[in-house]
């Protein structure tokens, strides 16, 4: 499981989702009283499951505890509001699909662009876009934790972020990596397709 975080960033990589040193990706497994996260800058194109930063979680469930000399990712706000409160194995992951952002950027609300899509629907729910808001800030964690849990409940499998990517969150690696295929497939065909956004018309 802890292997797959390398495995699934590398695909990323070679899919064009990310620059080298972009995105990341953390995991809690079902129990277990630790955070896995990939490490801040690191080359996403030769991460290697050492390479992964284990960080205990206390405070009573509520702080994590970053160990010395490790520096976890930018985006680890977001990764700990969604891990927080995970009861089972739970991966979450963020990086730049082309398409998805492309999308949004033509004006796309990403959940009504995917309605005409049963490949997409039926397998992967997706939110509300979360607006522009500034890379590896606490803000954005927490528009991004907002959109996919609106009760506090995990209510989507992924979210795109404005001007910058998607977050995605399921049971393993593997499968937040198909949660973003997916909507990043549908979104290169409507792109194709010529066909505008409604509000745009
Ligand atoms: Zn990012």
């Amino acid at each position: 499981m802890i292997t797959a975080i390398g495995d699934v960033m590398r695909r990323c990589y070679d899919k064009g989702w990310i620059t080298t040193r972009d995105g990341n990706a953390s995991v809690r497994l079902r129990g277990a009283n630790c955070v896995y996260i990939t490490p801040s800058g690191i080359r996403k194109n030769t991460i290697r499951v050492e390479d992964i930063i284990k960080m205990k979680i206390v405070s009573g469930g509520q702080e994590l505890q970053i160990p010395e000399g490790t520096k976890p990712s930018g985006e680890l706000h977001m990764h700990w509001l969604l891990q927080r409160s995970a009861t089972k194995t739970r991966a979450v992951l963020h990086v730049h699909p082309t398409h998805v952002i492309a999308a949004m950027h033509a004006g796309w609300d990403l959940k009504e662009l995917c309605k005409p899509f049963a490949e997409i629907y039926r397998y992967t729910r997706v939110g509300p876009n979360v607006p522009e808001i500034p890379a590896v800030t606490e803000q954005l964690g927490n528009a991004t934790y907002l959109a996919m849990c609106p009760t506090d409940n995990l209510e989507f499998d992924i979210v795109g972020q404005v001007g910058h990517g998607v977050c995605a969150v399921a049971g393993d690696p593997w499968t937040a990596y198909e949660h973003v295929e997916r909507l990043d497939h549908i979104c290169e065909i409507v792109l194709k397709s010529g066909v505008k956004p409604p509000t745009s018309l």
